[in-house]
């Protein structure tokens, strides 16, 4: 067995060498990558990496052969196959990049991978040789949807109108928030729906929020994540911002958990897998959350997860701590309430809130009285009704855990302490990241018209004041 072995990380060693990118590593660098990576097994034509989407792991194909396929002109155009001892995705290794080819597997495939997270633990960045190789299948990133972009004007947005009961006629409001109410409108030219954001400039002049907003149009212009709502284009006029976003039909996870009254285990995995997902690509990012609750969970078409509202974002680095009280009092972590400074460790307290929750139907420590919620997070006691299953007890109590030192997701391994949980076994998260996970939440999403997953809003046919102070220029 030894021999065996032996002989695999010597013919691995051997393949790791024909990397370019990782040619400047000595035996013993290359040796350690090999400690690292994990065997990864692929069905017959399945995508292991999706033209378009965020690379971020690197695979040697050990057995089988993978297809590489590129979008040219709307069609999927061969353009090699790939087999033994043969890899893709070192870019994604050391740079933010767009997979610019799709590999599907051809037959039953095994890879060994790893992911950008534990190679930049195990290899430093500075000691890498960078070298563009024009034939490497991935690119430097390329804006997606450049061409909605460039293409969206807020004149040719028509609002999308309820076709029956009540407000029959009147324009579809989806939500509305604390500033703004978000309707449903469509274009002639790219019949597709989308969820625009409307705010009242003066309102938000009147309550000081003007950097709040710009901060957050500016994260999510950053932001291109199959968690994360995508952000098409922004708008101005003189009443108004206006944000034009990607519509997500499943409705709000709030109304869906009111419906159900609580969720069903593997529902309330799959939805906070998405959101693990969502923290690990914003955290990386340096981007702090700050409002996680039911009410900013929405569902696609496909049942999948996306985080909304970035009213509360912030940027941070690494070590820093900020000082704002915000957030939704449910969910603030004790440090918040204290203020002795938080960081991205809010985040993970605010996410075992959220798997009590989503399994319980309530949150862990409420009272009709922000004050009396805040005293009882502070005591930290945690009551778990008799139907909460071990292990996830065990992933709610180790992310509410009182110091931010000591919570799942803010020890050593990071974010990938979360993954490991036991309470997420039945999750393959590669195939999650690739959307190939088939979502539990569809049982969740009615059928009908677009609205259908929406509460009926009555539309607000007031105007919002003009205002020209011209803080809202990058509009
Ligand atoms: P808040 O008071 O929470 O800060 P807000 O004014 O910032 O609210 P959002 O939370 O962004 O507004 O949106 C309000 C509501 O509109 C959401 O809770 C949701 O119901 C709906 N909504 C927001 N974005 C979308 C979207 N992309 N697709 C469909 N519905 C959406
Ligand atoms: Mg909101």
């Amino acid at each position: 067995m030894t021999n065996k072995s032996k002989k695999k990380r010597e013919q691995l060693m051997g393949f790791l060498k024909t990397a370019r990118t990782l040619k400047s590593l000595n035996n013993v660098q290359l040796s350690k990558i090999i400690d690292c990576m994990e065997e990864v097994k692929f069905g017959n034509n399945e995508v292991i990496v999706q033209e378009g989407t965020e690379g971020d792991s690197f695979y040697i194909i050990l057995k089988g052969e993978v297809l590489v396929t590129k979008k040219v002109n709307g069609q999927q155009k061969v353009i090699r196959k790939m087999g033994e001892g043969e890899h893709f995705g070192e870019l994604a290794l050391i740079r933010e990049i767009l997979r610019t080819a799709t590999c599907t597997a051809v037959g039953n495939v095994t890879c060994f991978s790893i992911d950008k997270e534990v190679f930049e633990e195990t290899i430093p960045i500075d000691s890498l040789e960078l070298h563009d190789e024009p034939d490497l299948i991935e690119d430097v990133e390329k804006p997606k949807n450049v061409g909605l972009k460039t293409s969206l004007n807020l004149r040719d947005l028509i609002p999308v109108p309820y076709q029956e009961g009540r407000y029959q006629g009147d324009p579809v409001t989806l939500g509305v928030g604390g500033f703004g109410r978000v309707e449903l409108v469509t274009t002639l030219q790219h019949r597709k729906y989308f969820a625009m954001k409307k705010v009242s400039k003066k309102h938000i002049v009147a309550k000081r929020q003007e950097s709040h907003i710009l901060l957050e149009l500016r994260i999510l212009q950053a932001i291109q994540c199959d968690f994360i709502v995508r952000l098409y284009a922004a708008f101005r006029d003189t009443r108004y911002i206006y944000m034009i976003m990607e519509f997500c039909s499943g409705g709000e996870i709030w109304t869906k958990l009111k419906e159900a009254g609580r969720f069903e285990e593997n529902i309330a995995v799959f939805v906070t897998a998405c959101v693990v997902e969502a923290y690990a690509y914003l955290h990386k990012k340096g981007i702090l959350y700050r409002d996680l609750k039911p009410e900013n969970l929405m569902l696609d078409y496909r049942g999948y997860v996306k985080l909304v509202d970035f009213g509360f974002a912030k940027e941070l680095s690494r070590g820093e701590k900020t000082y704002s009280f915000c957030g939704t009092p449910e969910y603030m972590s004790p440090e918040i309430i204290q203020n002795h400074g938080h960081d991205f460790a809010a985040d993970f307290w605010s996410l075992g809130v959220l798997v009590y929750e989503l399994l319980v139907g309530s949150p862990p420590f409420s009272s009709s009285e922000p004050q009396k919620i805040y005293a009882k997070i502070l005591d930290g006691v945690l009551n778990f009704p008799p139907y909460l299953g071990e292990s996830a007890k065990s992933v709610i109590s180790k992310l509410c855990r009182p110091r931010p030192g000591q919570r799942l997701g803010n020890t050593k391994n990071g974010i990938k302490d979360v993954r490991h949980h036991r309470w997420f076994n039945s999750i393959n998260w590669h195939k999650l990241r690739m959307g190939q996970l088939e979502a539990p939440t569809i049982r969740l999403i009615r059928k009908g018209p677009c609205y259908i997953n929406f509460d009926i809003l009555p539309y607000d046919k007031t105007k919002a004041e003009e205002e020209f102070s011209g803080w809202d220029q990058v509009f």
